[in-house]
């Protein structure tokens, strides 16, 4: 099928050369861009389907790194809105421990919807607390994923370590390593798709260095090697994390991944809020990758990632809104507006982030970061995941001297006008297809109540009132 995308106020092709085309078109043959131009592009064929871009922004449909879909489900609890990292998360393994596949069905719909409404076409997701006789919930947000056509590359999370071993979950949220290796390899068999345009890629994601065993991060690598999938997991968020390390292992973050084996370009690790100099360097050298994720480090207070530090080291960096508890919603273009606000406190101007980079990091790092060179540009050969944005809106109105930057400096609240993922339109006229909004709210909003409830019942303490 020939889908014609024509009349774009602006084509930003977000390619090597950063290209921008006036009046431009994009043709889309089944799920490849076939060419961009400026001006009417006609095939030589018949085009079966025209979309009508005049007025609207075209650009490549933006792929987050980082994310805990289940959390849409745990926005705002009042207990936590003022906790940091570690009094945050003890708190909340209380609700989540709750979490059943009912619950991940509607979170992942919930979530991957506000993606796909702000730009987002590709995204992963690390999913890492399994209740007992709750071990299917990765193939449920799968399932959820394909529904809604967002290409999806969820990570096999995963916690070893409990409290009586000296980590920070309780002890019945975690599993041991067979099972989870077990699991591991179940999912990459079931679903893991290596080839180029795969809608389906499995990673694995052991969680952190103070909820993982060494010998599960050691293991989970060697698999990981094994059968070509990505590693991913957090590091280097919070001073806390660092004083752990300091103690548990002797060294700082970083030095505990390198012993692991686990620096790598196939490994992508999200925050990085506290690296040195040196520690820059090393992830520039080894091709480690990173998933910024502003809104949450400033909403616990964890601090700011040195992101110009790392670009200049040639480090792949890509944009993650990361678990809708510390965000708290699942908006790309607002966390790419966060990325460039984040960065200009206290730095010298010639430093700061700019829009276009912002946006390049929501783009083609984040495809780096997930090992993708199919998506993340508007170009011939690349899979057709774009997004189209009608800038007839107020916010952008007196912006024309720059849409581009337009999109990041002020992102419209609303959504956007038009996703195509692989080929498909999943949102049209600013709506997601298929999906009865109201009815996916009322259900989430249900069972997160019942979450809650459930959490306070067998805690003692109120999840309604502020902790
Ligand atoms: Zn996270």
């Amino acid at each position: 099928m020939l889908t014609l995308i024509e009349g774009a106020r602006l084509v930003a092709t977000l390619d090597d050369r950063r290209a921008r085309v006036p009046d431009g078109s994009v043709l889309v043959r089944d799920e490849v861009i076939e060419a961009v131009g400026a001006g009417p592009l006609e095939a030589k064929e018949r085009i079966d389907r025209r979309i009508d871009a005049r007025g609207k922004l075209v650009l490549p449909g933006l792929v987050n790194a980082h994310h805990h879909l289940p959390q849409t489900l745990t926005r705002n609890v009042p207990r936590v809105q003022e906790a940091p990292l570690f009094r945050w998360l003890s708190e909340l393994y209380e609700v989540w421990r709750g979490i059943d596949e009912a619950a991940v069905d509607v979170a992942a719909r919930v979530g991957l919807g506000e993606l796909l409404l702000t730009g987002c076409t590709t995204t992963s997701d690390h999913l890492y607390l399994f209740p007992r006789g709750q071990e299917r919930l990765v193939d449920v947000e799968i399932a959820a994923a394909r529904e809604m056509g967002i290409r999806f590359q969820p990570t096999r999370g995963s916690m070893s370590r409990g409290q009586t071993q000296g980590g920070l979950p309780p002890d019945d949220v975690v599993q041991d390593e067979e099972t989870i290796l077990a699991d591991s390899r179940r999912l990459i068999r079931e679903h893991h798709d290596p080839r180029p345009g795969a809608m389906t890629r499995i990673a694995l994601a052991p969680c952190s260095p103070f909820s993982v065993t060494d010998g599960l991060m050691r293991r989970t690598a060697e698999l990981a090697r094994e059968h070509g999938v990505r590693l991913h997991t957090h590091l280097a968020e919070t001073l806390d994390e660092e004083a752990y390390c300091q103690q548990e292992y002797g060294c700082r973050p970083v030095e505990y991944l390198r012993r692991l084996g686990w620096l790598g370009p196939d490994v992508w690790l999200a925050h990085c809020v506290h690296l040195s100099a040196e520690e820059v360097s090393l992830f520039g050298e080894t091709g480690t990758g990173v998933a910024h994720c502003p809104s949450s480090n400033f909403r616990l207070g964890s601090g700011i990632a040195p992101v110009r530090a790392l670009l200049e080291a040639g480090v792949p960096v890509g944009l993650g809104v990361d678990g809708s508890a510390s965000n708290d919603t699942s908006n790309m273009l607002a966390e790419a507006r966060q990325a460039l606000l984040a960065h200009r406190i206290g730095a010298d101007p010639s430093r700061w982030i700019t829009a276009e980079e912002a946006l390049w990091m929501a783009t083609r790092g984040g495809a780096r970061c997930l090992g993708r060179d199919d998506i993340g540009s508007l170009e011939p050969g690349k899979r057709a995941d774009l997004v189209l944005v009608d800038t007839r809106k107020l916010s952008y109105a007196g912006a024309s001297s720059d849409l581009l930057a337009a999109l990041v400096f002020s992102p419209f609240p609303a959504p956007v006008d038009t996703a195509m993922v692989n080929g498909k339109v999943v949102v049209e006229g600013g709506e997601l297809r298929g999906v009865d909004v109201p009815a996916l709210v009322a259900r989430a909003d249900a069972i997160a109540e019942g979450l809650l409830r459930h959490a306070s019942r067998r805690t003692g303490r109120d999840y309604f009132e502020k902790g």
